[in-house]
């Protein structure tokens, strides 16, 4: 069975189940071993070796998604970053990172790369001229995050790999925003796919779990250090993880259907200033979403208008969940100048344009109808309370 030609939902379902030979249950068993047998065997096989049979066939299913040759499986979307990073850079590399990239590996190269010698520049916006212009005789690496959070901007996935291959630089992308079923950024010449599995793979907001995806020769470098740092996931967790990718087309079609209704109904709307989702034709990259993009996904910013309180709003909500994580099947909620970008200072976020009325909404499966009742009640709310402070 060619694993190319079979369609996404067939990948999701089948690619990768462990058949179970002495029971003839149809899900895949799980293996929690943590000790094999070592003589007269193909593979050694170890939990931090990343190559339990648990492990080794969800891989499989992650690469398929990818279109890639290999993949493995992390126990956290850092783990896959930290691994990937510190896998390819050396003391006396340089790698030139995109501007507006997740937080957390933000902190990891601000706060550490120095200590291991390894040269950064963030870019200083996401066209490709800033790309080049941070390259350095040095650089071995340009790492890119697409569509990014919060404002849900693009990188030119061709334009880059171009510059890299130029270069002679490789490609890292955090495709966690995008999935592998709405963007496949090998196709367009990227080198290595990175997936925070804690969002949409898993989808369910109850496990943390990481991928990366790429060629058998770079998995290889990149197994190489992960042995050692060790960010491998449980086996029970792979097994949920297996089981929530079975619905990822359904969830993530589901989802972004949603959020393309709700953000044109929130950019008609009078209490929201400015609505930011690629799916919209005023968006920025709404023709680079069409030509790199399969689909515009299910997160969405917006600005409530000038003198509603969106902490209030927040607070009002009675369906929709404030929420520092996303990608769950719930709609969730968050303020990025209170969770995500809390640490900067007020005048660097307005610099990124995220200003404190800035929401982002990661859209759910709800039916529509009960998500713009809860949103049409909260603005009630706010504008009512916002009314009366102007009045007295
Ligand atoms: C959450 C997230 C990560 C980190 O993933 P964890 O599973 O929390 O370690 C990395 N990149 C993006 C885009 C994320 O949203």
């Amino acid at each position: 069975m060619s694993e190319e030609k079979l369609g996404l939902n067939t990948i999701c379902t089948h690619v990768g189940e462990i058949e179970d030979k002495q029971f003839k249950g149809s899900v895949s068993p799980i293996y929690l071993s943590s000790s094999y047998e070592f003589m007269d065997v193909d593979v050694k096989r170890y939990p931090r070796y990343f190559n339990t049979p648990n492990q080794e066939h969800l891989a499989k299913k992650v690469a398929a998604l990818e279109h890639a040759e290999a993949a493995m499986i992390f126990g956290s979307g850092m783990a896959a970053v930290s691994t990937t990073l510190l896998a390819f850079l050396k003391a006396g590399d340089h790698v030139v990172v995109q501007k507006d990239i997740y937080g957390g590996t933000r902190n990891l190269i601000e706060a550490h790369f120095d200590n291991f010698k390894i040269d950064y520049t963030f870019t200083n916006g996401l066209e490709v001229d800033e790309f080049a212009s941070c390259l350095k005789e040095n650089t071995k690496m340009i790492y890119i995050e697409t569509p990014s959070n919060p404002l849900l901007k693009l990188v030119d996935l061709n334009a880059i790999s171009e510059l890299a291959k130029a270069n002679d630089a490789m490609t890292v992308i955090d495709n966690t925003f995008a999935t592998p079923i709405l963007q496949n950024p090998i196709d367009f010449g990227i080198d290595v796919v990175i997936h925070s599995a804690t969002k949409y793979l898993g989808g369910h907001s109850d496990i943390c779990a990481g991928a990366v995806a790429s060629t058998q020769k770079n998995m290889d470098t990149i197994w190489d250090m992960a042995k050692n740092l060790g960010g491998s996931l449980s086996d029970f967790t792979v097994w949920m993880l297996e089981r929530s990718m079975k619905t990822l087309v359904l969830r993530v079609k589901a989802q972004q259907k949603n959020a393309r209704k709700l953000a044109k109904y929130l950019n008609k709307h009078e209490a929201i200033a400015k609505v930011y989702y690629p799916g919209l034709k005023d968006h920025p990259d709404h023709k680079l979403a069409k030509k790199q993009m399969r689909g515009y996904g299910a997160m969405m910013s917006f600005d409530l208008a000038d003198g509603l309180d969106a902490k209030a709003f927040l607070k009002a909500l009675k369906l929709i969940k404030p929420s520092m994580s996303l990608a769950g099947i719930e709609s969730t909620i968050m303020l990025p100048s209170e969770a995500s970008h809390s640490l900067l200072t007020p005048e660097e976020r307005a610099a990124q344009g995220i200003g404190d009325n800035l929401i982002r909404w990661s859209v759910g499966i709800e039916s529509r109808k009960d998500l713009i009742k809860d949103v049409e009640q909260a603005i009630e709310s706010v504008s009512s309370s916002a009314l009366q402070t102007t009045n007295s």
